[in-house]
């Protein structure tokens, strides 16, 4: 590919980017209601994507991951286990790294169907670089963005969403850890501040990396989503400015349940990328396994794809809230059904799907972490039964 042609596709998503803003003004009374009212969930005067806007940000992803995402470079990063930091800034000149940001931080203020959207698209090219860029985008960008106060989205927003600086979440205890910690500048860190409360005793933290005390112990050697590296993190005396609180002191759940939900819903994109991305050779004997695993993705892509869209229409709703077994539900089932899928195109290729040489074994590696990260499919399920109880208990 010639420099020019680079240039001229860079200078097309820059297009894209500019092309969404400034946001239509509209001075209807309804939309002047909107923006009145608007959602915890979206930046002030969130307007949703037309379905236009979304068809052709589907394609400005597809384009980037072709040129930027090739097999080669997904199976390089799953062999070296690297992570792959040349692809920030792509990245964030590309726009998707603020996707659901404010635009006066420099980002795209699309909503949640976009964002699911270029999860699954980078996610079919390479399933550790999608699950990286939902640590960055959502876990950290996003938590950003619903909890920070004015001066902290002022100061560590800018540069996450252009990609010059990587953010991550550390929530974990010892021995499961954090992704893209060991290459990131910002983490938001959950810690313990009172611990005779209980989870009302947690604070969320938003630490640089460079702060004295703080080091990443060993990168864990994983099955697979191998090149968003995990990394055990320590913090020894690490000093926290009290304007790097993220919310308030002991008010961490509060952080970490406006986020998690939509976590779940962020990360069900990513199996629909695993499922389906293997091109299988035509053979009559399998049509009917190849049917089965079409109607796994179909239905997992219906169900992620229809709760964003539930979450984005909702966003004149001051109040509104994801459905929280909807987000659960989207990812226990799509995460599920990817592994199903990938353990289907191992089958399918034979002795060759055994083999390192083709991509099946890794999407099996990588489908799997999606039944576990964001918590795991038992605890999904005891979400989902439990917010189920409580909305009939209450009926
Ligand atoms: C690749 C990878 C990336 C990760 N990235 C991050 C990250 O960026 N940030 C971060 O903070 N964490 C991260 N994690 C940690 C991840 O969120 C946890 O591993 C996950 O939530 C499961 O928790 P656990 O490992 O402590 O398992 P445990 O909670 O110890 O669970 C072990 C088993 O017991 C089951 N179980 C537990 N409780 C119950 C129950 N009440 N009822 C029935 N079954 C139960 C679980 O389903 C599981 O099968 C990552 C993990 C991996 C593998």
């Amino acid at each position: 590919m010639s420099v020019t042609t680079l240039l001229t596709r860079r200078a097309c998503e820059r297009a894209f980017r500019l092309a969404r803003r400034p946001r239509p003004v509209s001075t209807t009374p309804r939309l002047i209601h909107q923006r009145a009212a608007s959602s915890s969930k979206h930046p002030r005067g969130f307007v949703p994507p037309t379905d236009e806007d979304l068809v052709e940000l589907r394609d400005r992803v597809k384009e980037f991951a072709r040129r930027e995402i090739p097999e080669q470079k997904a199976a390089e990063t799953d062999k070296n286990n690297d992570f792959p930091s040349d692809m920030w800034q792509k990245l964030g000149e590309a726009g998707f790294l603020g996707i659901t940001a404010d635009e006066d931080y420099g980002g795209l203020a699309m909503g949640y169907q976009a964002h699911c959207i270029i999860m699954e698209e980078i996610s079919k090219a390479s399933g550790s670089i999608g699950l990286s860029f939902a640590a960055h985008s959502q876990l950290c960008v996003n938590q950003l963005c619903l909890n920070g106060n004015a001066d902290q989205k002022a100061r560590f927003l800018p540069g996450l969403v252009s990609g010059e600086k990587i953010g991550a979440l550390a929530m974990s205890e010892h021995s499961a850890g954090s992704d893209v910690g060991p290459d990131a500048h910002y983490i938001i860190v959950y810690s313990k501040t009172d611990p005779s409360k209980a989870s009302q005793g947690i604070t969320a933290f938003i630490v640089d990396t460079t702060s004295r005390g703080f080091s990443c112990a060993r990168k864990l050697d994983k099955l697979g989503m191998r090149g968003s590296n995990t990394g055990e993190l320590l913090f020894e005396e690490v000093f926290v400015p009290a304007e790097n609180v993220l919310g308030q002191v002991d008010g961490g759940v509060k952080v970490l349940m406006e986020g998690l939900d939509i976590e779940r819903l962020v990360l069900s994109s990513g199996p629909l990328g695993t499922q389906f991305s293997t091109p299988i050779a035509h053979n009559q004997l399998i049509q009917a396994k190849l049917a089965d695993m079409y109607t796994k993705y179909r239905a997992s892509h219906s169900y992620t794809h229809a709760v964003a869209r539930t979450l984005d229409l909702a966003h004149a709703e001051p109040n509104n809230r994801p459905n929280t077994q909807d987000c659960a539900g989207a990812i226990l089932y799509a995460a599920e059904r990817a592994t199903e899928c990938a353990l289907d195109a191992v089958q399918l290729m034979g002795g060759m799907g055994y083999v390192n040489e083709v991509p099946a074994g890794r999407l099996v590696r990588d489908a799997k972490l999606y039944e576990i990260g964001a918590g795991t499919s038992e605890i999904r399920r005891m979400v989902i039964g439990r917010a189920f109880n409580k909305e009939y208990a209450a009926r």
